[in-house]
């Protein structure tokens, strides 16, 4: 059974999230400069400014615009969808464009957890999942799987670079490499 994360890991979102901070705030917003989770950190932004981008990516719809992370699917069509879970640390309210999304996309999954505490793995401990592997962007997440033994395989983002290596965490750069370790 594998685990997955959406944003960074399924859905190219990085991309679009700048592309539209471009548009609204008419200046270059460049990946080089995520370096937190944080975008209101990473580019200054005051919180009337990223209240109203999360705001209008919302209500134009842009969540479900986001591409598929090329790669992804030709791996998971490997598996049965019954051994697929998702979770999320998307919020709550976004449960409509994320299950939109995934079907439009065609993406096969049995479950999709949204989380319910402040890292992944109080889900896999209150569902009691059995994760060989879990694919993760995010460092304190990838940490704190780890932590309980799973596998994980964290794609390298500017926003995790900093965090170096962890025991039981392997660094990846794609879903080919990805493909290279699960499906062996
Ligand atoms: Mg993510």
């Amino acid at each position: 059974m594998i685990g997955i994360d959406i944003d960074g890991v399924l859905a190219d979102s990085d991309p679009s999230f700048r592309a539209h901070l471009q548009k609204i705030y008419q200046r270059p917003f460049l990946r080089k400069d995520v370096v937190y989770f944080d975008y209101q950190k990473c580019f200054g932004l005051s919180l009337v400014q990223i209240e109203d981008f999360w705001q209008t990516f919302s209500a134009q719809g842009k969540w479900e615009k986001i591409k598929v992370i090329p790669g992804a699917l030709s791996v998971l069509k490997h598996f049965n969808k019954k051994d697929i879970i998702l979770i999320t640390a998307r919020p709550d309210y976004l449960k409509k464009e994320t299950l939109s999304w995934l079907k439009m996309n065609k993406i096969p999954y049995s479950r999709l957890l949204f989380m319910a505490g402040e890292s992944k793995h109080h889900d896999v401990l209150a569902h009691k999942l059995k994760f060989d592997y879990f694919i993760e962007d995010r460092f304190e997440y990838s940490r704190d799987l780890a932590d309980l033994g799973i596998k994980v395989l964290l794609l390298n983002y500017p926003w995790n670079k900093k965090f170096g290596e962890y025991p039981g965490i392997t660094r990846v750069n794609s879903w080919k490499d990805i493909g290279k370790i699960i499906l062996k």
